[in-house]
């Protein structure tokens, strides 16, 4: 609350130099009483959750907490009730909103006070309008302090949101930072190895065509060839990763998709030994999707449940929709991950495999979010991992 509404609210609550007098006449005789509101409100403090581990976070005594409760009290009756005291009130707002003390637990604080102090003053030995002009008095200092309590409790919350909103903007900057590098990077990589690569493994085919079928120098060839690939597809994936295209969506059958991914992976080395199970794969869901970013994103999650399993266990693929939400879920038998692993998965470049390339999770990461859809995993160790995605259905 800007100073200048400090007076406008004094004048508007019609807060007299009379009342000012009251109050101050109040300081006194009241004295005896004071301790025990405060007790009151420290006790209510501490029924709230919020509030107690506040209050034990500070690490201040209860005999502080309660002094500085009572002091809070005596300056209610006071004053003066000049910009010194409502500089000082506005701090007390922001302490609670720091503490993070919802706005209607505020309110119920200052009713006990206002309640406490009314009672207080009714068993004075004063005439009776004089009380009723004291107990107006109170009603009005607890009502100003109510409302500039709450103008600087709203004022510290929405600093605390400005803060927040300030610090994921930078994290933001940082990532996409982070993401700018790694995109130039992959674009070096792509130009100083891709090509290369390719006319490598161009030449080998060439020489490889020179050998007799049974010449012992073919497993060599053989074997210079598969890593050639596993160098083409980490360059591949970085690229994907680093320079991600937009999905170009369709309404397209999600079961669909899945069987296609399935069907391209059945030939792949990493499935031999494996059993596999389909559920609900002919489900009729469609969804908003971009098949082969879809499938990308299948694709690389079979093939992680295939690596997890080692050659053997199981897969089970299934797909169901729950409402308006179209859920692929891949659940493999394997090793499964720590917590600290599961933590981590999602994480550009983390792997725990001697020939991963730790960007296959965050590839389906990043086209899912493109996808208005989510992918989480659930692990345990030794136990095995559930991958499940999420898609909106399109209706
Ligand atoms: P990569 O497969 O190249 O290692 P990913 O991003 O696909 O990269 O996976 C990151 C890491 O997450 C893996 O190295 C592995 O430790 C863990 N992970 C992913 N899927 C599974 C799974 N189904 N079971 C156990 N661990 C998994
Ligand atoms: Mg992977």
């Amino acid at each position: 609350m800007p100073e200048p509404l400090f007076e406008e609210l004094k004048s508007l609550i019609d807060f007299s130099p009379a009342d000012e007098a009251n109050l101050r006449l109040l300081a006194e005789p009241l004295d005896a009483r004071i301790d025990h509101i405060a007790e009151q409100l420290y006790n209510k403090l501490q029924a709230h959750p919020a509030a107690r581990s506040a209050i034990r976070e500070s690490g201040a005594s209860e005999a502080r907490v309660r002094s500085t409760i009572a002091d809070w009290l005596v300056g209610l009756l006071e004053g003066p009730y000049d910009q010194e005291y409502y500089q000082r009130r506005v701090r007390v707002g922001l302490v609670h909103a720091r503490m993070r003390l919802p706005q209607h637990f505020m309110v119920a604080a200052m009713h006990l006070v206002r309640r406490a102090l009314v009672d207080a003053v009714w068993d004075l030995p004063l005439h009776p309008d004089d009380k009723l002009a004291k107990v107006r008095s109170v009603h009005k200092i607890v009502d100003i302090e109510t409302a500039v309590i709450m103008e600087n409790f709203r004022e510290g919350y929405a600093e605390r949101v400005r803060q927040t909103e300030r610090e994921t903007v930078k994290e933001r900057l940082r990532e996409s930072e982070h993401l700018a590098n790694i995109g130039q990077l992959a674009a070096a990589l792509a130009h100083e190895i891709k090509n290369p690569l390719a006319g490598i493994s161009g030449a080998i085919q060439v020489i490889a065509g020179d050998l007799s079928p049974d010449d012992s120098r073919r497993d060599v060839v053989d074997e210079i060839l598969a890593q050639i690939d596993r160098m083409d597809a980490t360059v591949r994936d970085l690229l994907v990763y680093a320079r991600p295209k937009p999905p170009e969506r369709e309404v397209h059958g999600v079961g669909a998709v899945v069987q296609r991914a399935l069907t391209l992976l059945r030939e792949e080395p990493a499935f031999d030994g494996i059993e596999m199970h389909r559920e609900g794969l002919d489900c009729d869901v469609e969804a908003l999707i971009d098949p082969s970013q879809f499938q990308q994103v299948i694709t690389n999650v079979l093939l992680n449940a295939a690596q997890a399993c080692n050659q053997h266990g199981e897969i089970t693929v299934r797909l169901s929709r729950d409402n308006s939400v179209a859920r692929v879920e891949v659940a493999d038998t394997g090793g499964g991950m720590t917590r600290a692993e599961a933590e981590r998965a999602f994480e550009p470049f983390f792997t725990t495999k001697a020939r991963g390339t730790g960007l296959g999770l965050p590839i389906c990461k990043r086209i899912m979010d493109a996808h208005d859809g989510r992918i989480r995993l659930q692990s345990r160790e030794g136990k095995g991992t559930k991958v499940v995605i999420e898609l909106p259905v399109s209706l």
